[in-house]
């Protein structure tokens, strides 16, 4: 979070996530927290007569529970745009039976008995289109379904957060992710913003890869406890494989024992970047939903 002033008038859009292995360990705080104090320090940096444009996006991209809007005493109204993927919807007519479409998906979507049409189990389904891409008949057409919805809600005049949100039961979700990215840069490119905050889902699967690829900088936010430890080494992991460069958040950082984490930060050769210590007052500004009153 260090020497990010030299950055404010740089016309390049900064692509930032805040991400974790682990649950809980109160990336969304910090994401919020991080936003906020960016936009302050962009109001600081420029005076009221050569402000043209210019701010913050924080993108919530833990699209199968965002919760950024509430902590930010924000509502979700009508979403600003709708996220499709196509499924395959078969054509009884045209398909001869022949198996290379169940024999071709890799997520053992298709069921197919000897002899008899194929079934497609679309809770396993990720679109992927191989199925209707493969089948030498034509007898797979893919099907534009809804599976997410996109919300834009003005903090104030140069601070937006971008809320993705998945379809309840959707089994994948990356593509939501990549799409609700997407729209947080056009609008970010559209009013001149200096940075876009993705807040990632916990954890290592498909729609946090999608968060983290392309951005300039990962926060790995971390907490001095064993499962925090564990996760870290994960989450940093991830970010080498992805190419980001990544600094380290150790939240709560005076509760616990450091030991592990400081070992990590030495196996990897990242620092700690911030400590945040456990303070009352931040619970209570995130349980009323007042984060922006509150600064780090
Ligand atoms: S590949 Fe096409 S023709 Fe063969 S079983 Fe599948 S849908 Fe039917
Ligand atoms: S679209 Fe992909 S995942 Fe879905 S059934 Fe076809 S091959 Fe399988």
């Amino acid at each position: 979070m260090r020497n990010q002033k030299s950055k404010i008038n740089n016309q390049k859009i900064i692509k930032i996530a805040i991400t974790g292995g682990k649950g809980g360990t109160g990336k969304s705080t910090i994401a919020i927290l991080f936003a906020n104090k960016l936009v302050k320090e962009i109001e600081k940096v420029a005076s009221s007569a050569t402000r043209r444009g210019g701010g913050v996006i924080l993108c919530d991209c833990d699209v199968e529970c965002p919760n950024d809007y509430l902590l930010l005493g924000q509502k979700l109204k009508k979403p600003q745009k709708k996220v499709y993927a196509e499924f395959p919807k078969l054509n009884k007519t045209k398909c001869k039976k022949c198996g290379l479409c169940a024999k071709t998906c890799r997520n053992n979507a298709i069921f197919q008995p000897p002899g008899k049409y194929p079934v497609f189990i679309k809770d396993l389904c990720s679109g992927c289109g191989a199925c209707w891409i493969v089948c030498p008949h034509g007898a797979i057409e893919p099907e534009k379904e809804e599976v997410g919805q996109i919300f834009v809600n003005k903090i104030k005049d140069n601070f937006w957060l971008i809320t993705g949100s998945a379809k309840p039961g959707l089994e994948e979700t990356g593509p939501i992710v990549s799409q609700t990215k997407k729209f947080a840069l056009n609008l970010a490119k559209k009013n001149k913003a200096n940075y876009i905050l993705f807040d990632t889902a916990p954890g290592i699967h498909c729609p946090v890869i999608s968060a983290i690829l392309d951005c300039d900088l990962a926060y790995a936010v971390t907490e001095p406890t064993p499962m925090g430890a564990h996760d870290l080494n994960l989450i940093l992991d991830l970010c080498q494989k992805l190419k980001v460069k990544t600094k380290i958040i150790l939240n709560q950082a005076n509760l616990g024992d450091k030991t592990e984490i400081e070992n990590i930060t030495k196996k990897y050769k990242i620092k700690i970047d911030k400590e945040i210590p456990y303070s009352k007052k931040l619970v209570k500004a995130y349980s009323q939903g007042k984060l922006l009153n509150f600064f780090i």
